[in-house]
């Protein structure tokens, strides 16, 4: 048996209709920048979220730039963001000229630690950045005292976290909701996935929404007429056609990762030299990616690879040791939980098709590898 790490085919034979139908319609229209589909999508991600607003981009990185500049985390404004996540939820600060602040993580939800994320406020921190890793938020209450207490703006990076919600002030909210902005990315490995590189800015806030709006095609609402240098980043109309069939399929791929990673914690349980994921501060879980802690993580990798399964390592360098922050002047040793976890931290297959078969043939092959 051969086991993807990820496979985007299987879904789209599932629904090949849907999607070529989709396609076809979009190129028959001839309206390929901001055509009517992107509107539709950025309604239909609305309806799901709870959001009030959404604004399609080009991408989950750009949508990080454009929310960071409007947001002012900029020349020299410091911004506190987790240090354990994706590159981009970092460079787009330090872009802009703002500066990373960077703070250990939580060794069980892989996010952010709020608690040294407070030591690290001073005079000049203007936001949080807090990141939704893996399969759920960041403890978003906590981030909302501190950015209260201390008069911070927030930008929720919900790139992963399509479908998550978490309980804040009563009730249960989607991810990126409770920020300023919140920002998704659908490169085509996340929950909801396109066909290419897109993403999107959420707000609940009308003058930020319009901000962004505009941020978006060059800083103007009016052609020719631009308030401000702003950036050419839309979400493409084919992506948006893609993306709005994804949609009405999402809650039963969601449920098909939720079977998955169901049979991984039966299975895996009772493993020593294994952690599994624990989900905590009332988060409502979704599967996007299912990180297991592994002593010798390396050997198992290796062990995993000649079964022919596909893992993947997030993430192997933690940003405070990569070469183009060294001048935040930070060293080895100064986040010693993330440090860690990079080097115990594997992703397994997770992707709605993968089959219980699969699924089953992974976790006994692990069991094979801590036997030995
Ligand atoms: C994927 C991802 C991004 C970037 O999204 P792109 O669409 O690839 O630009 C940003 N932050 C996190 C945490 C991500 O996982």
């Amino acid at each position: 048996m051969k086991v993807p790490f990820y496979d985007a085919t299987r879904e789209y034979k599932l629904y090949k209709e849907e999607f070529d139908r989709a396609i076809a319609d979009v190129i028959a229209s001839g309206a390929f920048i901001l055509g009517k589909q992107v509107q539709e999508f950025e309604k239909a991600f609305c309806n799901y979220t709870g959001a009030k607003y959404a604004v399609g981009v080009a991408n989950g990185s750009d949508a990080l730039v454009i929310a960071s500049d409007i947001l002012e985390f900029k020349n020299g404004a410091e911004i506190i963001t987790p240090v354990f996540t994706f590159f981009a939820s970092t460079s787009c600060i330090a872009r802009l000229n703002g500066k990373p602040v960077f703070c250990d993580i939580n060794e069980d939800t892989f996010c952010m630690d709020m608690k040294d994320a407070e030591n690290r406020i001073t005079g000049k921190t203007k936001g949080i950045l807090p990141v939704h890793l893996f399969l759920q938020t960041a403890d978003m209450a906590a981030c909302m005292e501190l950015a209260k207490k201390n008069n911070l703006a927030v930008l929720e990076d919900a790139a992963e976290a399509f479908g998550m919600r978490t309980m804040y002030g009563g009730e249960y909210k989607h991810a990126g909701l409770i920020g300023d902005f919140g920002i998704f990315s659908f490169f085509p490995t996340k929950t909801i996935g396109g066909y290419g590189d897109g993403g999107m800015i959420i707000t609940n806030n009308e003058e930020l929404y319009k901000k962004a709006t505009s941020y978006r095609t060059h800083g103007s609402l009016k052609k020719y007429h631009h308030d401000y240098i702003g950036y050419n980043s839309r979400l493409d109309t084919l992506q948006a056609a893609i993306l709005k069939v994804k949609l009405s399929h999402i809650d039963n791929a969601i449920g098909k990762r939720a079977e998955h990673a169901a049979i991984y914690r039966e299975m895996l349980k009772d493993i020593t030299g294994i952690k599994l994921p624990v989900v905590k501060n009332g988060n409502k879980e979704v599967n996007y990616v299912f990180c297991i802690q592994a002593e010798k993580r390396d050997a198992l990798e290796e062990h995993l690879k000649l079964k022919e399964i596909g893992t993947s390592v997030y993430y192997p360098v933690p940003l405070h040791l990569q070469k183009c922050f060294e001048y935040l002047g930070y060293k080895k040793g100064d986040f010693p939980v993330a440090e860690r976890l990079c080097k115990t931290a594997l992703a397994l297959p997770m992707f709605p098709e993968l089959t219980k078969d699969e699924a089953v043939y992974v976790c006994e092959s692990i069991k094979e590898f801590y036997r030995k």
